[in-house]
């Protein structure tokens, strides 16, 4: 059974410390605003926060890899089909369903319609000192991927003696971050030390963000989701001779989801520098506008409506379970996304609470939690959807039934593509924009409130990855006959 009042918060120790570490973060940060702290200060008080970033994704990489090679390959070829096909049937369903709420908000509320508004831009970046360095050499020490990890020691410590490389990935980084309508750098909210790059796109916009010289963070999550799928089903394939590399795979799965057992004692911690070194950052709410404001409460509205009633009650009617019961064992790994704005980060905590909490088939969990954290994206879809008409209508852009079903696509596609870091919705936002010939460049005018809503928007997308879960283990329940409640109450693992 679900306890209650005290006994319950003491059973959930960790997640009631979670909890606390948000709250206090937000005081802490609101305390510290009033004594105008230097850049250099605000990047020492942020570090351990920073360090929680990095520890995260530094289990998204052998976390994706081993989860989908180990579940897969010993998954029968029709479950794994039949697991396959209702995952993606959901998942764009539910991402389809998550922009046609934001659509009838945004058209109801009508944010951006009436008075003027300022478009409001990011400022410069810091210079690096000797601390820094210092810094840079733990950071070092806690990669955040770890193939990647060879790039950024060349080009952080010793360039000369690694010359060719050096040049390499220099070359690389001038391609990810500065060059003009090539690739886009994405915003790295861990990196608070960053410096600001100028992105141009077509036509150029004026969109600064963080990022780090020689030490860009991204990580094809999408490449790495498939290439892992296509290795699992193989290895399936081939039996007694894969074997070997399969019991690696598991052995590396329990090995991550150890490191994520230990490291969730540190999380309250870091929370606290996380959320409150992002509120001495943020600009003064009171310069935002009351458009800003109306567009916040549609933004919330959607997630709201789409997270705690329809994704829900959709779990309510194909599973004819408690959907709330099973939400309460994701708290934790909610209050993560809240903190960290990162459903890829957040992964190895949903996965802990689905497998510890949820009873969730760990074969399910494997497959449907890496694949929804890189595709299925319903908080992004609705904010993306929400946005666009919201500049249309600072812009007095009269869209047509046409338009609206083209955002919808777009809106979708885009949230598809973006990655489970950061502030990436903003960055796909421009496919949305460009499709129904809105300036691109008007996404300044969001970008003051987008961090905010990021952390929003990425505890639905965690909810809703966490959700289909439990809808497709209970739908292949004969496939994998284990089944189960969610056990909240009586587990320890929060
Ligand atoms: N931060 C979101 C996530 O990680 C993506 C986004 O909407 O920017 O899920």
């Amino acid at each position: 059974t679900v306890g209650c009042g005290w006994g319950y918060v003491k059973r959930n120790g960790l997640l009631t410390l979670s909890v606390f570490a948000v709250l206090t973060g937000c005081v802490l940060g609101a305390v510290l605003r009033g004594s105008h702290l230097s850049t250099q200060a605000k990047i020492y008080f942020s570090f351990p926060g920073e360090l929680l970033m990095r520890m995260l994704k530094m289990l998204i990489l052998p976390l994706i890899t081993s989860s989908l090679m180990s579940g897969l390959s010993s998954m029968e070829p029709k479950s794994c089909c039949r697991v396959g096909v209702l995952t993606v049937t959901y998942y764009l369903w539910t991402t389809f369903i998550a922009v046609v709420v934001g659509i009838l908000l945004v058209i109801i509320i009508k944010p951006g319609v009436g008075t003027e508004m300022d478009s409001i831009r990011l400022g410069g970046g810091p210079v690096m000192t000797s601390a820094d360095a210092l810094l840079d050499l733990i950071r070092n020490m806690v990669p955040s991927n770890l193939i990647e990890a060879t790039f950024q020691q060349v080009s952080n410590s010793r360039p000369m003696i690694h010359l060719p490389l050096f040049l390499i990935s220099q070359m690389f980084h001038w391609l990810v971050t500065v060059q003009p309508n090539f690739v886009y750098a994405i915003p790295d909210e861990s990196d608070p030390s960053g410096r600001t790059v100028s992105l141009e796109l077509t036509p150029p916009p004026e969109i600064h963000y963080k990022t780090r010289p020689g030490n860009s963070q991204q990580m094809n999550v999408l490449g790495i989701v498939i290439f892992s799928a296509t290795m699992g089903l193989l290895l399936g394939k081939m039996g007694e001779r894969g074997a070997p590399l399969v019991n690696v795979c598991q052995c590396v799965n329990e090995c991550v989801m150890k490191i994520t057992n230990t490291a969730v004692w540190y999380f309250p911690f870091g929370i606290i520098f996380l959320v409150a070194g992002k509120i001495l950052d943020m600009q003064d709410p009171s310069n935002l506008g009351k458009k800003l404001g109306w567009y916040t409460i549609t933004v919330l509205a959607g997630l709201f409506v789409h997270g705690l009633i329809l994704l829900p009650f959709f779990y309510l009617v194909l599973t004819q379970k408690n959907p709330f019961t099973y939400i309460r064992g994701l708290l934790q790994a909610l209050v993560i996304a809240l903190a960290t704005s990162s459903s890829s980060a957040t992964l190895p905590i949903t996965m802990k609470c689905l497998l510890e909490n949820c009873n969730v088939d760990r074969q399910i969990a494997r497959f449907v939690l890496p694949v929804g954290a890189t595709i299925n994206m319903d908080g992004t879809a609705l904010y993306e959807a929400v946005a666009a008409i919201f500049i249309a209508q600072v812009n007095d852009y009269e869209l047509d039934f046409g338009q609206l079903v083209t955002i919808s696509i777009t809106a979708t596609a885009a949230s598809i593509g973006a990655a489970g870091i950061p502030q990436a919705g903003l960055v796909t936002m421009v496919i949305v924009l460009t499709s129904v010939g809105l300036p691109p460049d008007d996404i300044t005018l969001i970008v003051a409130i987008d961090w905010v809503l990021d952390r929003f928007r990425t505890m639905i997308n965690v909810l809703g990855d966490a959700l289909a879960a439990g809808i497709i283990g209970h739908l292949c329940r004969k496939d994998f006959p284990r089944g189960g409640t969610c056990k909240v109450g009586s587990c320890h693992c929060l």
